[in-house]
């Protein structure tokens, strides 16, 4: 059968299988909204393993390592709402616009991804809408009702980074990542920098961009909302003690974010 619109697309996941989005504090009173685009692994069973070994989908090209754990203590400690994806980004990278080339990457860092090779404009779309619309649709709908009802909102988007990308090691322990916000990503650079014991990457080891980055430019910049990325580093978080500690450190660093530049602006009101 011929499908000519995405409305006739069948959906790629089965009604058995886990849903893409996950969230954790739905109803949490904190201003951060946290976003974790690659807090999953998972492939759809319609995909198989996209002709990859294991040892290939469980390294850093299939998921930001340590995040997930990180993301859910952060939550709880904040009272924050997080909203994450469970799925692979080797399946579609959820923070990529879904018209460039490494939304569904062919090769990611030098691993070929035979699964992704050849791909009919009905099987890229089955992925977007059964993986990356309903993610975005679940962000913008939550920014929409906070916005409504007058709920101060910062956008907080988790990554974390692998230690050595493409045979070059990376120096930072945690980085900002951000473009068109000057208010947060200065104050998180500073307070990041007055722990003492942290090599800081500003815009480091990625920046953001409207040709590489999704949830920051659609969902925090568009939207008018105070942003930005927070990068750490794999090899730090690769156990839960790490998690723990990269928890509490965040959440303490969020805190005084959240006094600095959002509770005297409330206390105005
Ligand atoms: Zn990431």
């Amino acid at each position: 059968m011929v499908l000519d619109s995405a409305a006739d697309t069948p959906l790629l996941l089965e009604a058995a299988e886990v849903p893409p989005v996950f969230e954790e504090n739905a109803a949490g009173r904190s201003p951060f909204l946290l976003t974790c685009d690659h807090y999953g692994r998972l492939i759809p069973r319609a995909l198989g393993d996209l002709g990859l070994p294991a040892s290939e989908l469980t390294r850093h090209i299939a998921w930001d390592i340590g995040i997930a754990g990180v993301a859910e203590r952060l939550s709880n400690h904040l009272d924050a709402h997080l909203i994450a994806q469970r799925y692979s980004r080797l399946v579609i990278d959820c923070n990529r616009p879904p018209c460039v080339a490494s939304s569904i990457p062919v090769v990611s860092e030098a691993t070929t991804v035979p699964g992704n090779e050849g791909l009919t404009p009905t099987a890229v779309e089955m992925r977007r809408k059964s993986i990356f619309d309903p993610y975005h649709c679940r962000l913008a709908e939550v920014i929409d009702r906070r916005l409504r009802d007058g709920i101060a909102t910062v956008l907080v988007s988790l990554h974390s980074f692998t230690p050595v990308y493409a045979g070059v090691a990376r120096p930072w322990h945690v980085g900002t990542l951000y473009h068109r916000d000057s208010r947060l990503p200065p104050l998180l650079l500073k307070l990041f920098r007055g722990e003492g014991d942290l090599v800081v990457g500003d815009n480091e080891p990625y920046a953001v961009s409207d040709q590489t980055d999704y949830t920051i430019p659609i969902h925090g910049e568009a939207r008018g909302l105070m942003n930005s990325g927070i990068e750490i580093r794999q090899d730090l978080i690769a156990d839960q003690a790490g998690e723990r500690q990269w928890a509490e450190r965040l959440a303490r660093i969020l805190a005084e974010v959240e006094a600095t530049l959002i509770k005297p602006r409330a206390s105005h009101l």
